[in-house]
């Protein structure tokens, strides 16, 4: 009677691709059939809804015609209770793993030992990103799955991505969890394609498909037109996803805008909650400044905290990394940190910037080179002639200095900072589709550029 089965589903085989053969057909197992009942049984209620949606009227279907009677259908689902609970155990649902004896403790993930939540600082531009990451650490695989966040260099997202890794490995030590940065993934996998690696494909499938309880993977971003990389992260997702295995990707660009990934791909990037971390605002930067000198056990004045922040103001990194330069030349020259050693060191790091250029500058030689005046390029006037030269004047504010959006808007007359947004994106778009716009820019810039 169970050839029966066997053979129903042999002849959807077919229809069905590989991968998916393995993850949704294979697991579901017949446990019996009498008297025009079938029973089966199904690992978890997401591969049981699954099954029934796609698979299972095919097979009905091709059943009740070899047999020629109708059948009713009675699934078991093993991991009914730990399911509805949230999330599943961890071991329970690893048969493979259970059979070689898994010790109750799994390894501590890989994960910097400084990127916890406790030294996380939470201000405005954070604050929702922080509490999405914590919600995730207390209730993985529950609700936020994927957790997507996003934001520009050095704002945190890997300090959060790995603090989620550390709180789950602190509730649930005898959880695998894997962090990995998109790059080594993508590595990894061509390595076992070539078996360069000594790994095979099979132990790169176990790696990051079977024995995740939690997949943490940093700078999505590095899948861009990596064609069979991104083919098998997509089955990576799938299976722990439908495992209900937590996953937190970090990118610098939202799923909608990342280039040269497939559809499906980005679309499951947006099933859970995307929160973005934007830059800190001048009161969290200081806390930041702070809270990072009392861990580097720095004496660092208010006073040249406030002036720290105040001059950097775009990345965490960079404010950071202010911070142990100054620290390291006061500690050099057996000065206490004041606000003259950090002026001194912060006109150093400036003078090694790319352009010591000014917004000036930048706006004189714009208006020179299109023939319009400064006052009208700053001024309110709309139409072509003048518009334009402004915008590849506050486009090449933005790229050649450290000025911010609002700073820009406000030396153009008081414009708002959305202004200025969509400006700097028009020129980087019309640069991308108007050669002659590319050159006229570049040359600018080139002339810009020059000491
Ligand atoms: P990203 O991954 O977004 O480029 P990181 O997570 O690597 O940024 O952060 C850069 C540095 O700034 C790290 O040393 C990190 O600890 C620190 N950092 C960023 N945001 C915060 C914050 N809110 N509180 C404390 N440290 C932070
Ligand atoms: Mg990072």
């Amino acid at each position: 009677m169970f050839e029966l089965w066997t053979e129903a589903v042999r002849s959807i085989e077919p229809l069905v691709k590989p991968a998916h053969r393995d993850l949704w057909l294979r697991p579901i197992e017949c446990v019996g059939i009498d008297d025009g009942r079938i029973r089966l049984r199904a690992p978890n209620r997401y591969h049981k809804e699954w099954f029934e949606d796609n698979f299972l009227p095919s097979i009905l279907k091709d059943l009740e015609t070899r047999a020629n009677r109708v059948f009713t259908v009675d699934f078991e689902v093993v991991e009914e209770d730990a399911v509805s609970a949230g999330h599943v155990a961890a071991g329970s649902y690893r048969p493979a793993a259970s059979v070689v004896g898994l010790p109750a403790m799994a390894p501590a993930p890989d994960l910097v030992s400084r990127y916890t939540f406790d030294k996380f600082v939470v201000g405005p531009t954070n604050q929702f990103a922080h509490a999405a990451a914590r919600m995730v650490a207390e209730a993985p695989a529950s609700r936020w799955n994927p957790l997507f966040i996003y934001g520009g260099v050095g704002l945190g997202k890997t300090h959060l991505l790995q603090a989620i890794g550390h709180e789950i490995h602190r509730q649930h030590p005898e959880w695998l969890i894997t962090f990995v940065t998109c790059e080594k993934f993508v590595t990894d996998f061509i390595g076992s394609i070539r078996r360069s690696s000594g790994t095979s494909m099979e132990d790169f499938r176990a790696r990051y498909r079977t024995a995740p309880d939690v997949l943490l993977v940093d700078d999505i971003q590095f899948l861009s037109n990596k064609d069979s990389s991104q083919d098998e992260f997509f089955h990576t997702y799938n299976a722990l996803h439908y495992a209900h295995k937590q996953i937190v990707l970090t990118s610098d660009k939202l799923p909608a805008e990342l280039p040269g990934v497939e559809d499906r791909l980005r679309s499951r990037f947006t099933w859970g909650l995307i929160a973005e971390v934007e830059t800190p605002d001048l009161e969290t930067r200081v806390a930041i400044l702070k809270r990072k000198a009392e861990a580097e056990k720095v004496n660092l004045p208010d006073e040249v905290a406030l002036y720290l922040a105040a001059h950097l103001k775009t990345n965490v990194r960079e404010l950071e990394g202010a911070l142990l330069r100054l620290a390291a030349r006061a500690s050099f020259h057996g000065q206490a940190i004041s606000i003259e050693v950090a002026r001194d060191a912060l006109a150093k790091m400036f003078a090694s910037a790319p352009t010591g250029l000014t917004i000036e500058t930048i706006q004189r030689e714009v208006a020179g080179y299109f023939d319009v005046k400064l006052h009208d390029m700053k001024g309110p006037k709309r139409h072509r002639a003048i518009a334009h030269p402004r915008m590849v004047a506050m486009y090449l504010a933005r790229k050649l200095t450290k000025m911010s959006f609002p700073e820009i808007g406000g030396r153009f007359g008081g414009k708002d900072h959305s202004t200025v947004i969509s400006a700097v994106r028009k020129i980087e778009r019309l640069c991308g589709e108007d050669p002659t716009v590319r050159s006229v820019v570049g040359t600018l810039e080139g002339r810009l550029r020059q000491p």
